[in-house]
């Protein structure tokens, strides 16, 4: 038998304990949150999310300790495995080493799971009984349901009416973790009220399905809100990610000079990307690159301003690279990455120039997926299909140049609820997604006029 490694498994007792939180390393402090009616710099809503949640979106504390009762159902799939893409090496042609860290081994099937059920412990921790929350294609509404059921929390899903109607699968799975999902916009609100008498046929979007999970959670006592990405507090979360492979390229004796991740609102990546970008700050030669597409490019096409989180206007107030939060993108596969912002995080690493961001077409990725899906086996989500793109770009310019680089791709889920999606593109009816450049002009015109500077 040969003896080169495939996969690198941590052993349980090797799991990290405790999450990186990168914000006291930042050489420059992110701006503050602005509250939507004040325009002055605010905390989480607190009739929306839990204190403890709250402090960790502005910690100071450069590690926060994961409590025994995260710990022990993190390893009900964690440590993820870190595999060695020998079969997609050997079809490239490529001397480069690439490796995945594959997130799609949880029963939620994507890495949304890994803040999900912290979400959910501090939340009960806080005597909150029930968790409202909105989902595009349902990855994270299926993640947050199974949290609650882990937890004992009831839970509340607003799914985008669009999905709702394509991807029963998800919605299916939501109610058999005994979720209740509603398509958004639904009468279930007032703000989903408004929005159907105006159009009965609205499709519904990301930013209008927070509106009406945060109206939800505002008009009860017994209940919070819950986000998926975009907050510090998730991405500290998913920091596990990066925490676990930076252990795994030890076992596997090599060290990263390429990292790449999707973002939609920028959880994945970040959280596989932190580790490094402390090692990056402190001079080691590193590139991490966040693949977005290009029916919603906030970081290579938006500005760097100030936005609102969803449609209603009742999130805080962010700087983020955004197309305007009345943005609504084409229906692409993908449906994890048609935020019109990025984390803020995220967008400050960006602008920082610690991280790198690229746009990849619809297309390109499913070519990507499938080349993937006939060399390494996994069919991978939509989502992580376009760092999939990137990474073999990447690869090929290896193969020209003879550089050996050790690439490393967040493979964030598997696909296996969007095969819809591969039956359109293998029959050739998938279309390549339009950029569509008027429709970003009217929203970003629509962007909040703030004044806000910071004190010097
Ligand atoms: C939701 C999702 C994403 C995008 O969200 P991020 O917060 O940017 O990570 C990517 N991949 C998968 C599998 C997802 O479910």
């Amino acid at each position: 038998m040969s003896k080169k490694l495939t996969k690198y498994i941590l052993p349980e007792k090797e799991m990290p304990t405790s999450w990186y939180n990168i914000l006291p390393d930042l050489p420059e402090p992110m701006p503050p949150m602005l509250h939507p009616q004040t325009h002055e710099p605010t905390i989480l809503p607190p009739p929306l999310f839990p204190a403890a949640l709250n402090d960790q979106e502005f910690s100071k504390e450069h590690t926060i300790e994961i409590p025994d009762e995260v710990l022990d159902v993190y390893k009900m799939y964690r440590p993820t495995p870190l595999i060695r893409a020998y079969r997609l090496e050997k079809a490239l042609g490529t001397p480069a080493q690439i490796f995945y860290k594959y997130e799609g081994v949880s029963a939620a099937g994507s890495h949304k799971l890994n803040t999900a059920i912290a979400q959910a412990y501090y939340n009960k921790k806080a005597g909150i009984k029930r968790l409202a929350t909105e989902t595009g294609a349902g990855q994270w509404g299926s993640a947050l349901a199974l949290a609650c059921q882990y937890m004992g929390l009831e839970c509340k899903v607003y799914m985008v009416k669009v999905s709702y109607n394509q991807k029963p699968y998800r919605r299916i799975m939501m109610e058999t973790w005994g979720a209740k999902v509603v398509a958004s916009p639904s009468t279930d609100t007032n703000f989903g009220k408004q929005v159907l008498a105006e159009d009965p046929n609205c499709p519904g979007s990301l930013g209008m399905a927070i509106s009406e999970a945060c109206e939800d959670a505002f008009s009860r006592d017994d209940t919070s809100y819950s986000l998926g990405s975009v907050l510090n507090h998730v991405i500290l979360h998913q920091s596990i990610i990066g925490l676990e492979t930076k252990k795994q390229l030890e076992m596997a004796d090599v060290e990263a000079d390429i990292i790449i991740g999707c973002v939609g609102g920028g959880s994945n990546f970040g959280g596989l990307a932190v580790p490094f970008v402390k090692d990056k700050m402190k001079g080691k030669k590193i590139e991490l690159i966040a693949v977005e597409p290009t029916a919603c490019p906030s970081m290579t096409r938006g500005p760097l301003a100030w936005d609102l989180g969803d449609v209603a206007g009742m999130a805080p107030i962010v700087m983020m690279y955004t197309l305007g939060h009345s943005f609504i993108p084409s229906p692409i596969h993908a449906g994890g990455l048609r935020y019109h912002g990025m984390s803020p995080l995220v967008s400050h690493l960006h602008k920082l120039k610690l991280i790198d961001a690229r746009a990849v077409n619809q297309k390109a990725t499913f070519e990507s997926a499938i080349q993937f899906a006939r060399t390494e086996g996994i069919i991978p989500a939509p989502e992580p299909a376009h760092a999939i793109k990137v990474v073999i770009d990447e690869a090929l310019k290896c193969k020209e140049s003879g550089q050996k680089k050790v690439i490393v791709l967040g493979l964030s889920g598997h696909g296996h609820f969007d095969l819809s999606a591969y039956d359109q593109f293998l029959s050739g009816k998938l279309e390549a997604d339009a950029y569509d450049e008027a429709k970003v002009k009217q929203s970003l015109a629509q962007l909040p006029k703030i004044d806000y500077v910071a004190p010097k």
